[in-house]
């Protein structure tokens, strides 16, 4: 049954103790089920290191690098920034993502910190476009000023993943017009927000993931295997079948990597 099982989690935290306490179970556990691939997202520059190290041996780990917007602190030197991520990515041919990275004006209360997350966000968006990278985002009340970024310095909406976006219908659409990816979460059995996202996201641009791993509020905490109740919410909000919506989803995830369809190596 596995064999015939392609799940993609675009979005989930594994250098979490969680996830670290039985790795290797964990990645057995995850492969027999049929997880194709997991891009694994960084908070901190420790973590960046982590997932490059755990993505090693597992060809279904795609590393993503990057600072959290919770992490961008005022003393940290933006300048700097682009050499010290371009040194990793050149030195580590496996890293295929910038994440995660965006902006936050509502869990960051400090306005103070607003100028550096934009500062740290638009050094990551040039990474991504100079090295060819998907760039996993987090966008949370700052719609405007993350798509000006985006704009200002012409970063490709194909190589965009919005992640757990729940912006306004407003601003919503202003993403819509934008045209990146949006992997949806868990949080699509409950969220009328992340619903609304669920139901008007291009067929084409929708991606799951778990972004384990993290505690919703229906009690289930994110990990790859909650891939696939994923696929059946959104399979319920598009009024399609589950199958054919598991198929559009590994159809979209190898078309944002350019992999052929039938495995994921080229
Ligand atoms: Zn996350």
């Amino acid at each position: 049954m596995a064999d015939s099982e392609k799940f993609i989690d675009s979005h989930c935290h594994l250098p979490k103790n969680r996830f670290l306490r039985e790795w290797d179970q964990n990645i057995q556990k995850w492969r027999k089920m049929g997880i194709k691939a997991i891009i694994g997202v960084s908070m901190t520059k420790n973590e960046s290191l982590r997932i490059i190290e755990l993505a090693r041996n597992e060809d279904i780990i795609i590393p993503a690098i990057g600072i959290h917007p919770w992490k961008v602190k005022k003393d940290i030197d933006a300048n700097s920034l682009y050499d010290e991520y371009a040194k990793i990515i050149k030195n580590h041919p496996n890293v295929a993502a910038i994440g995660e990275v965006g902006l936050d004006y509502r869990f960051v209360e400090k306005i103070e910190r607003y100028p550096f997350q934009r500062k740290v966000f638009e050094t990551f968006s040039m990474l991504a476009r100079d090295f060819q990278l998907i760039l996993n985002i987090h966008c949370v009340n700052a719609t405007k000023d993350l798509l000006e970024i985006l704009r200002k310095n012409n970063i490709p909406a194909k190589q965009c993943i919005f992640h757990w976006y729940s912006g306004t219908e407003e601003e919503l659409q202003e993403v819509l017009r934008f045209g990146p990816y949006f992997s949806i979460t868990p949080a699509v059995e409950y969220s009328k927000t992340h619903q609304n996202t669920a139901r008007q996201a291009p067929l084409n641009k929708i991606l799951t993931e778990s972004d384990g791993d993290v505690k919703y509020k229906n009690g289930t905490r994110g990990s790859p295997e909650s891939i696939p109740q994923v696929i059946k919410n959104l399979a319920t909000i598009r009024e399609t079948d589950i199958e054919e919506m598991k198929a559009q989803i590994w159809s979209n995830f190898c078309k944002l990597f350019s992999k052929k369809e039938d495995g994921l190596s080229t």
